[in-house]
């Protein structure tokens, strides 16, 4: 059965961007407190599947913004599996040889085993096929009400033969050196990587001397401060299928990380059911819980991006107990009825507000 949404996907795609882009520039006046006269710069670009936007206060000086931009582009060209010339893609393509990777990329492998390894293989990199087969991203940018027929269900046939190639234990990492011992097996980085280029790029505005700023790739939010006035940042959190930029709850902090991962933007439905892209790779399909969102706010977004991913994959009391395990680390979980729960690190009032 042939899929005939296609022609519109430019548009809709368009569309789509514009409205988030709004919704970014509302969420950056929002972060800058409003009223805040020390906004100075802010550039929005497509990058990862996303727009991204950085802004920086107290200086004028464009050209460290447009580095930030050349620095997205090198990750992306260097960590997307989408990309061909791509450590990831030489990896993927090599049939188990062996590819010289960069630091960089051995850096995010490493991590993104050590959260396998938490998770007993829940979050798991080599899910790429399983993606692929999936398509989240491409058909919910195609249909307005994320409403689709069955034929957009992948064949389970087709989904057992993608799961079987989903192991992280076929990561062989040499020095810097990769291969994946099942040549079927393709990595995807969707759900750590910008965790990893935030880290990257505020670690570049430092060395330039930024003292105000902030890096939102996506929705993975990095804030570079305190402000110059020396106040917290705001930053919003999604209302779980509301509008885009309505937010449940606003958090508070000045230098740090925010990531969320939720079910509400790459999914689509079929006859009511939901179908989304955070994957469990046991089943091969959507992990099923009653969580919307997972907020992860610490200072490195390397791992807040992997651990909001890991934690919407353990569920709410798992991943409760597992974020109070860790130093540094809190977490708000919204559940399917905007029910709202935080680790005991998390002060409702001073850390964060609820907005209804
Ligand atoms: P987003 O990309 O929207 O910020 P996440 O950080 O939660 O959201 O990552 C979701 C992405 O992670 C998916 O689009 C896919 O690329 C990848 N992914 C899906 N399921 C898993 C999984 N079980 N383990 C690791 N990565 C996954
Ligand atoms: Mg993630």
């Amino acid at each position: 059965m042939k899929r005939v949404l296609i022609p519109y996907k430019k548009k809709v795609l368009l569309h789509k961007f514009v409205t988030f882009a709004l919704f970014l520039a509302f969420l950056a006046v929002t972060c800058s407190g409003c009223s805040s006269p020390n906004a100075k710069i802010s550039k929005s670009d497509f990058y990862f599947d996303t727009v991204i936007t950085i802004t920086l206060y107290q200086t004028n000086d464009a050209s460290i913004i447009d580095e930030c931009f050349q620095l997205a582009d090198y990750y992306e060209k260097l960590l997307s599996n989408k990309i061909e010339e791509s450590d990831i893609s030489k990896i993927n393509a090599a049939a188990g040889s062996y590819v010289t990777c960069k630091d960089e990329t051995i850096e995010i492998l490493k991590k993104s085993i050590t959260y396998s390894e938490a998770s007993s293989g829940a979050f798991d990199v080599t899910i790429g096929k399983l993606c692929d087969l999936w398509n989240f991203s491409e058909i919910s940018a195609e249909t307005e009400d994320h409403k689709v027929d069955a034929s957009f269900l992948p064949d389970r046939k087709k989904l057992e033969e993608c799961i079987s190639h989903v192991n992280y234990q076929n990561i062989v990492i040499d020095e810097n050196r990769v291969c994946l011992l099942d040549p079927e097996c393709e990595i995807d980085l969707g759900a750590i990587a910008k965790g990893y280029i935030a880290d990257q790029m505020q670690a570049f505005l430092l060395e330039k001397g930024v003292t105000s700023g902030i890096i939102n790739l996506g929705g993975n939010i990095k804030t570079i401060g305190p402000k110059a006035d020396h106040t917290s940042y705001t930053v919003g959190i999604q209302k779980p299928f509301a509008p885009t930029g309505e937010s449940l709850i606003k958090v508070f902090l000045s230098n740090g990380s925010v990531v969320t991962s939720g079910i509400y933007e790459r999914y689509f439905t079929v006859d009511g059911v939901i179908y989304h892209h955070i994957l469990d790779p046991r089943t091969g399909y959507s992990i099923e819980n009653d969580l919307a969102s997972v907020t992860i706010i610490n200072q490195c977004s390397m791992d807040g991006d992997a651990l909001s991913t890991t934690c919407f994959l353990l569920g709410k009391d798992a991943a409760m107990e597992y974020i109070e395990s860790l130093a540094d680390t809190e977490a708000i979980f919204i559940d399917t009825k905007n029910q709202i729960y935080t680790t005991s690190g998390l002060q409702e009032g001073t850390d964060y507000q609820i907005l209804q």
